[in-house]
């Protein structure tokens, strides 16, 4: 298995310094992690010593392209990983916070109809250190504006890769000092593993994507749903809020004609008072293989405006990325679009598109 320095605990680095002055661990573990800077930036570890880690921990991905949007407030990488699967990361900055979205899995088994990484399939899951550095790529670029926020909110279903995932939470929690009610997993409704996570200790946010609250239609839109139905997804919600005292979020993809008229919307605020959980509204982004649109502007107003009337905390979700296709989720097999873009080449040996075509898209982070 490869290893990056980002999979190693501490005690782990020690080890693979055994050979060296006792302080190189220190120097090397506060550069990685409190300092936030790439190893060949460390600079108080001679070259040698460098060099060595690199070839010993190689970083696990490698930029295949870069593409910026929002005036340069948005960027979005494709990396690829040491075997040629591919995943994207998107960071986001805001007035008041910075965040990145990051992949859990290249590709997902889960098969949403409406999602386009559902679409693609599965290719693997992966590594802690693989999702960590996600985040440290994008804290670099960030600079000097400090990283704050991490949605697991792209490729993948992070509690369909549970080990790696908390791993992930934690390292970013305890090395990297994020604040755990500033990192947020969205996840499509695994029941088990929500009432996992809930005993894990970490007051972190959970985001769960319902998009229907009656179980034939859920059934139709999110497979998954066969099998943890909303009465078990229901119950693994509320023993989420009950040991971790945290609000919930329910996102709620916004499809024309399908679950956004005044029955469905009923249903969603039945669902979230039980729970006294937030909706984020979103409108559904078009993807290649689902033939049905998003609500359209006022509809989606209409939608939010119900179900406030209805006593439920409804936010309509930002749509950061919208022209770099960097929508989190729905990263993956954008193969026709609107618009042409500018694509920047990061790594040389990369494919370099100079130009590639892209779907609009949304990109989210719940406020
Ligand atoms: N697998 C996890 C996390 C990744 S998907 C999950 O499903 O929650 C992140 C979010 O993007 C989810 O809420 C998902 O439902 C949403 N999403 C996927 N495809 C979308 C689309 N075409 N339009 C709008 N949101 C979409
Ligand atoms: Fe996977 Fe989430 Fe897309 Fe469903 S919406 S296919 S769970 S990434």
């Amino acid at each position: 298995m490869v290893t990056s320095l980002y999979d190693l605990d501490r005690a782990q680095l020690a080890e693979a310094l055994a050979d060296q002055p006792r302080y190189r661990v220190d120097q090397v573990w506060r550069g990685l992690w409190e300092e936030r800077r790439p190893l060949g930036a460390i600079t108080t570890v001679p070259l040698a010593l460098r060099a060595r880690l690199a070839e010993q921990f190689p970083s696990g991905l490698s930029a295949r392209a870069a593409v910026d949007s929002d005036r340069g407030a948005t960027r979005k990488w494709v990396f690829a990983l040491h075997d040629g699967a591919t995943i994207e990361t998107v960071l986001m900055r805001y007035h008041d916070r910075v965040t990145v979205c990051v992949s859990t899995q290249a590709g997902c088994a889960m098969g949403c109809s409406f999602c386009a990484t559902g679409q693609a399939g599965f290719t693997r899951h992966l590594r802690a250190g693989e999702i960590v550095e996600q985040v440290l790529v994008a804290a670099a670029a960030a600079a000097p504006l400090r990283l704050s926020n991490v949605v697991f909110m792209g490729m993948g279903e992070p509690l369909a890769n549970y080990d790696a995932t908390v791993g992930a939470l934690r390292r970013l929690h305890d090395a990297l000092g994020l604040s755990a009610r500033h990192l947020t997993v969205s996840t499509v409704g695994v029941a088990p593993a929500i009432e996992r996570l809930a005993r894990e200790g970490l007051a972190l946010t959970l985001a769960v994507s319902l998009h229907a609250a009656n179980d034939a239609l859920r059934d139709e839109l999110v497979p998954l749903n066969r099998r943890y139905p909303l009465d078990r997804l229901f119950a693994a919600c509320e023993s989420w809020v009950a040991a971790t005292g945290r609000r919930l979020s329910l996102e709620w993809a916004l499809i024309a004609g399908v679950n956004d008229t005044p029955a469905r919307l009923r249903e969603l605020a039945d669902f979230a008072t039980g729970l006294r959980a937030h909706v984020n509204l979103i409108p559904l982004n078009p993807t290649p293989g689902y033939p049905v649109r998003g609500s359209d502007p006022a509809t989606v107003r209409a939608a939010q405006a119900s179900l406030r009337e209805w006593g439920v905390n409804a936010t309509v979700r930002d749509t950061r990325g919208r022209s770099i296709a960097a929508a989190c989720g729905q990263l993956a097999t954008v193969t026709r679009g609107r618009r042409r873009l500018a694509v920047r080449a990061v790594a040389p040996e990369g494919p370099a598109p100079a130009r590639e075509r892209h779907r609009a898209h949304d990109a989210g982070d719940p406020a």
